[in-house]
């Protein structure tokens, strides 16, 4: 009997000698992984392969911000302005996070990164701080950082996000500097859907294969029309040629807009007008197929494609 409970003893000990052993393996794994997945590993990668590839700069972001992005992949009509408006924003943010672009124009297959809602990426200078980033883009400095949630050495980053802002004409590449420049000088006459864009077309009423000298925007009749920039009215007339009822602003730095199709003239010859001003509004007269308001850009007698001007 004495032999029975002195081996049930050791059999039971052994028993919880064996559970404690296991236990603590086990507590020593869990732990293990605990701090691997506490540490933050970052990819690392260099600028160019950050701007040259649009999944790399994904990679690159969602392990550093609060922020989902997904990949777009252009499709056959689409242009940025369709694309950025199809997630809610302007074409601000599609410029704004993606430093390969160099043009407006995207081509199907294109990869664009794009963040949930509006902002842009930052590219990080050695003499950043948050403070000086923030004022930059005149945001709150700890909604940056918040965004940002995951960095703590600014230093060493390439990019950050900037949520809601445009991104700053300094940090864009030079092509696109350009393109930014052309875009303050002047403002759309309206908004309204693009009827018809520059350049090379087939005529709608001749048939013609003909070039067409600015842009079409379809429009109701009776649309308010704005001046496009600042300048002097030369043309308000109701005989016009093809355009109908029209106005000419000459803007006085070697450009000038042509607003045609008119239904009614709101100013004057010698008027001076201002950017954004309600010149006239919209019609169907003089060669038109439609309503719409025909509006041409020329610089120093040539006409230039308004769309590189408006955004
Ligand atoms: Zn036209």
């Amino acid at each position: 009997m004495k032999n029975v409970i002195i081996r049930w003893t050791l059999i039971l000990l052994c028993l919880t000698a064996a559970y404690f052993i296991v236990q603590a393996k086990v507590n020593s794994i869990v732990q293990k992984n605990l701090n691997s997945a506490l540490k933050v590993e970052f990819p690392q990668y260099t600028k160019e392969e950050l701007i040259k590839d649009s999944e790399t700069r994904m990679k690159y972001l969602l392990t550093r911000t609060n922020v989902k992005f997904t990949i777009h992949k252009v499709k056959l009509k689409e242009n940025l302005w369709l694309i950025a408006k199809k997630h809610g924003y302007s074409v601000h943010t599609v410029i704004g996070c993606n430093p390969q672009m160099k043009t407006y124009h995207v081509n199907v297959n294109d990869k664009l990164l794009l963040p949930e809602s509006g902002g842009c990426i930052h590219p990080v200078t050695p003499t950043d701080t948050w403070a000086s980033i923030a004022e930059k883009y005149d945001i709150d400095e700890q909604t940056l950082k918040d965004t940002n949630c995951r960095i703590t050495d600014l230093s060493k980053e390439i990019y950050i996000f900037i949520p809601g802002r445009k991104p700053a004409v300094d940090t864009l590449n030079e092509s696109m500097q350009e393109k930014y420049a052309l875009r303050d000088l002047f403002r759309s006459p309206l908004a309204g859907r693009l009827s018809s864009t520059f350049g090379t077309r087939r005529h709608p009423i001749t048939g013609k294969i003909s070039k067409h000298g600015g842009i079409d925007i379809a429009v109701k009749t009776g649309t308010l029309v704005a001046a496009a920039a600042d300048g002097v009215v030369t043309v308000a007339s109701t005989n016009v040629g093809h355009y109908g009822t029209a106005v000419f602003i000459d803007h006085r730095n070697g450009y000038i807009t042509h607003y045609g199709h008119l239904s009614k003239i709101l100013v004057r010859v010698g008027q001076k007008v201002k950017m954004g001003q309600i010149i006239a509004r919209s019609g169907s007269t003089g060669r038109a197929t439609g309503p719409h308001l025909h509006f041409t850009v020329k610089k120093n007698g040539v006409g230039v494609d308004p769309l590189k001007f408006l955004w």
